[in-house]
C-alpha cells in the first residue's frame, strides 16, 4: 500500500508551520509556482530574473524592463509578446 502523500520533495521545514495564506501567496505570483518563477528567465541578453508585476498582470525583467504576460496560468516568454 502507498502512503497517501507518497515521496516529499525538498527538505520539510519551518515552512510546516506557515499559516494558511496560500491564496495570497498565488495572487502574488499571477497563479504560477514560485519554483518556475526562480528559474524563469528574460530572453533578453541579460537573462536576468524576472519579477511579478501584480498591478499589470506580467512578469518583468530586473535588467531590461520587458513584461512578458501570463496567459492561462503560462508565462509567455517571448520577445515579440512583451510590452
Ligand atoms: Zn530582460
Amino acid at each position: 500500500m502507498l502512503g497517501r502523500h507518497g515521496p516529499r520533495l525538498g527538505h520539510v521545514s519551518d515552512n510546516e508551520t506557515r499559516d494558511d495564506t496560500s491564496d495570497t501567496a498565488s495572487d502574488n505570483t499571477l497563479g504560477l509556482d514560485p519554483l518556475l518563477l526562480e528559474i524563469l528567465a528574460c530572453p533578453c541578453p541579460a537573462h536576468a530574473p524576472l519579477r511579478v508585476d501584480i498591478d499589470r498582470q506580467l512578469l518583468v525583467c530586473t535588467e531590461c524592463g520587458r513584461g512578458f504576460p501570463v496567459r492561462e496560468g503560462i508565462p509567455v516568454m517571448l520577445l515579440d509578446e512583451a510590452v
